[in-house]
């Protein structure tokens, strides 16, 4: 089959910009695509951390004010390893420091309409066949509210085939009406079926209601998205668009997360060799000042600290957690009340319970070696990641069942066990309550040592490489283009 040449666009790329998933998911995906044999570009704004670690970026355009409140802006090429960057430069609206999306004092940008939408709209633009470039995308695939608004500038002013990918519906754009000119969208754009979403313009429905193909990062997310609960208001308008919706499951990074070689550990480990995950686990305790012992079972989170993520659940219960006995360490940030809840929780218990407020690369993959069960008690999870990276690290995850996490964790019973596909547990319900059953269950279940390990071998065996992934993708972007056509 022909190659295909691919503009991938996104508001963040690991390992310069990240705030989750998406970010992991723009390095990865594009890579895997390249090696593929396509032809991938990846777009995204000329943050500083992007334009300190390509010092020698070349300008390859100047593009013009698109628009009203769209600044003139341009583009710049860099190389990062075999694949191609496009970084959008517009120091008025990208030269700010910290977070892409968030103010120093956690606001949003009070401009970020015109910051990601001139992101979709030089998206479209070189998606269009005079394209500033020389070089034309036959598909524009937009990540998140953030690019969302690509697919509609290509259907309003025609260009290429475009994707939508769904990485979190929680996060949609809205904005006032007074941005359609502003960003320079027609008028009669402002329809129920354009980008108008309850009087406001919201960049996710747009992408959603005018891209070639839909897709989120999990196929229960697909699912789930159509349904009330989970859809943030835009379930009906993801059940009409249901035949261009489809869910792939993303895969992970397994160069850098690969517990035999990863740089950030003591030692390294594998399914054949999981005793050495036990010095892993000392040096753990050592660096997070825990008590250093082996007979106790260590959980472990890394996340965003915010509802979503259903960690209040692990705050109610973990009080009763040195008692069991069990020790947990807590890397994460958000929520200012959850912050102080685990703060206050790890002084309670010195030696037991520690927590680091903080984002930090290195002790995530620190955690997900030297604990022994990775806690991940999300209300709703798109794909997740940090499951994936549990199982490949021989730390059998505690999950509830949706989206990604009902992908890709098996609860541990005894059909499971029997098929050896067992490598997790499973939250019945969304209490804590449940979560309290299930660690208890997990501290059993850890006791005996031969049951523990093939659960572990379970989970480390399974393929969460891209390459899956990766012809998935190929496939929708096929089927976009003749949808397009
Ligand atoms: P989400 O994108 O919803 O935040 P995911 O599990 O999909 O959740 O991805 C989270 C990514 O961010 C993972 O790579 C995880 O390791 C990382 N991460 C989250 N919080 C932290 C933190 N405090 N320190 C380091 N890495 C973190």
């Amino acid at each position: 089959m022909s190659s295909l040449s691919i503009l991938f666009a996104t508001s963040e790329m690991a390992p310069w910009v990240k705030t989750g998933g998406l970010g992991d998911v723009a390095a990865a995906l594009p890579a895997a695509l390249r090696k593929a044999g396509h032809d991938i570009r990846v777009l995204l704004p000329a943050y500083p951390a992007l334009k300190q670690a390509f010092p020698t970026a070349t300008t390859v355009a100047e593009l013009p004010a698109f628009a009203p409140g769209l600044p003139i802006s341009r583009l710049l090429a860099a190389q990062a390893g075999k694949l191609e960057l496009l970084l959008l430069d517009c120091p008025e609206l990208y030269d700010r420091p910290g977070n892409p999306y968030l103010d120093v004092t956690g606001h949003d940008w009070p401009d970020n309409a015109r910051r990601f939408g001139l992101l979709s709209r030089v998206a479209a633009r070189l998606g269009q066949p005079d394209s500033p470039l020389g070089w034309q995308p036959d598909i524009v695939h937009a990540n998140d509210w953030q690019t969302a608004l690509a697919p509609a500038y290509l259907h309003y002013q025609g260009g290429a085939a475009s994707v939508v990918t769904v990485h979190n519906i929680a996060f949609q754009g809205c904005f006032g009406r007074d941005m359609l000119a502003a960003l320079g969208l027609p008028e009669h754009a402002w329809r129920f079926d354009g980008v108008e979403y309850h009087d406001q313009l919201s960049f996710l429905k747009a992408g959603l209601q005018l891209a070639s193909q839909i897709s989120t990062v999990s196929p229960t997310y697909a699912r789930e998205v159509q349904d009330e609960h989970f859809g943030y208001g835009l379930a009906p308008l993801l059940r009409h668009r249901s035949a261009e919706l489809r869910g792939i499951l993303n895969g992970v990074d397994t160069d850098l997360w690969n517990p035999a070689t990863d740089p950030a550990l003591v030692t390294g480990y594998a399914a054949n060799r999981l005793a050495a995950k036990r010095a892993n686990k000392a040096a753990l305790q050592t660096e997070m000042g825990l008590e250093v012992t082996a007979d106790r079972p260590l959980f472990g989170v890394i996340s965003r600290l915010t509802s979503q993520k259903g960690l209040d659940l692990l705050l109610t219960v973990a009080e009763g957690l040195p008692e069991l006995p069990a020790q947990l360490v807590v890397l994460g940030s958000g929520d200012k009340l959850m912050e102080a809840g685990f703060v206050e929780l790890a002084k309670r218990f010195p030696g037991q319970i520690v927590v680091k407020i903080g984002f930090d690369e290195g002790l995530a993959h620190r955690i997900e070696a030297g604990a022994d069960c990775f806690v991940m008690p999300s209300r709703f999870e798109p794909c997740g990641l940090n499951q994936m990276y549990s199982l490949r690290y021989g730390t059998p995850p505690i999950v509830r069942a949706t989206g990604g996490l009902a992908d890709t964790v098996v609860d541990v019973c005894e059909d499971t066990l029997a098929d050896k596909s067992a490598n997790g547990f499973v939250l019945d319900g969304d209490t804590p309550h449940a979560l309290w059953l299930t660690i208890e269950h997990v501290c059993r279940t850890w006791q005996d040592k031969k049951l523990w390990q093939r659960i572990q071998q379970n989970g480390m065996r399974r393929d969460f490489s891209w390459t899956h992934a990766a012809n998935e993708y190929v496939a929708l972007y096929r089927d976009a283009i003749a949808t397009r056509a």
